[in-house]
């Protein structure tokens, strides 16, 4: 049976494309900065995103928890959405690996943090408090893409604040895709920048750490503290190398399946969509009387994994998705509230 995963853009498979780059990939021990494969990643990453450096890690997760503790020191404090995936979906790393006390506040609907609020958060300098030191933000979030002004007043507000700021850019590449600009653009006002490779651009493994020159030797050292120091790293790195060089383009396609998908979704009463949120490759909805957990269970019979984690369920289009697997998906589910 062919199987339809809408839980993540996470569970792409690497392309024959990928997977000969991983095979003919020239590798060396990258813990002594010996790997020229990774070098290149690095440099291309550093390139599209507007930063003087980068560095290679085994997931997104520990890239924003090398950047929260280069730019933070024990005692020290990040201002962060309340939902952020550095605050909630990182098992608590800055705060348990690091030291360092996240501030997290309700984002704006569209995912952009209020800037007036972000001010009063700002803690005084007196011993009676953390020093605040880094504004994060992500995008996209939810799906949704942060507006250019807004990360235009943000990236200048940090400044005048005296704060560094961290963008979580996962989904970077869908942002800039979607408001047919450059990641750079997006990016490159940013002090850090963490991107996955192994979202909609396909990769099997790895993310990347877009950084300044001078924090590097920092991060390096981070990275090998929580045990992301690779060896011979480039066999991963290759594939990460073919998503930023052949994958970037193609996200439209997923952007345009989902429209497709939230579309036909709304056709079907029983479900509330966010049919405004779907803005790249992501479409929530909630259930008026059924359960994520009945529709799951359902869904799975026929070869379709659906999430369960949460009462709004999240579909994610990615390249394993087509259009006509869509209409499979809408089909099955209009079945599973006429049975
Ligand atoms: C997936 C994701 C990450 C990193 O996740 P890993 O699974 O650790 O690679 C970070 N931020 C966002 C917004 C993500 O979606």
């Amino acid at each position: 049976m062919k199987i339809i995963d809408l839980r993540s853009d996470t569970v792409t498979q690497p392309t024959p494309a990928m997977r000969k780059a991983m095979a003919e990939a020239e590798v060396g021990d990258d813990v002594y900065g010996d790997d020229p494969t990774v070098q290149r990643l690095e440099a291309l990453a550093a390139d599209m995103v507007g930063t003087e450096a980068a560095l290679f890690t085994p997931s997104g997760t520990q890239a924003n928890l090398i950047a929260l503790m280069c730019h933070c020191q024990r005692g020290d404090e990040y201002i962060v959405g309340q939902g952020a995936h550095c605050y909630k979906f990182e098992g608590g790393g800055a705060a348990v690996l690091g030291s360092i006390q996240p501030q997290p506040i309700q984002p704006e609907k569209d995912g952009t943090l209020n800037l007036e609020t972000v001010i009063k958060l700002i803690k005084p300098k007196d011993i009676h408090f953390v020093s605040t030191r880094l504004l994060c933000l992500e995008n996209t979030y939810n799906g949704k893409v942060l507006p250019l002004d807004y990360i235009d007043r943000a990236t200048q507000f940090v400044k005048e604040y005296n704060l560094s700021s961290h963008l979580d850019g996962a989904r970077l590449f869908n942002a800039a895709v979607q408001q047919k600009v450059t990641a750079k653009r997006i990016a490159e006002k940013f002090d850090t920048v963490s991107i996955c490779l192994s979202k909609g651009l396909g990769a099997p493994i790895g993310s990347v750490l877009c950084l300044p020159r001078a924090m590097i030797a920092d991060a390096r050292r981070w990275r090998k503290a929580l045990g992301g120091g690779m060896r011979q790293s480039g066999i991963v790195a290759a594939a990460g190398i073919v998503a930023l060089s052949d994958h970037i383009g193609r996200l439209a396609k997923d952007h345009e399946n989902a429209r497709h998908l939230s579309n036909r979704l709304c056709e079907i009463d029983e479900l509330d969509v966010d049919n405004e949120a779907t803005q790249t490759n992501m479409v929530f909805f909630t259930m008026k009387k059924e359960t994520p957990h009945r529709l799951a269970d359902h869904l799975y019979h026929y070869g379709i994994l659906s999430p369960t984690l949460f009462q709004t369920v999240r579909f994610v289009t990615h390249l394993n998705v087509s259009r006509d697997d869509i209409d499979f998906v809408i089909e099955k589910i209009k079945d599973f509230f006429t049975s």
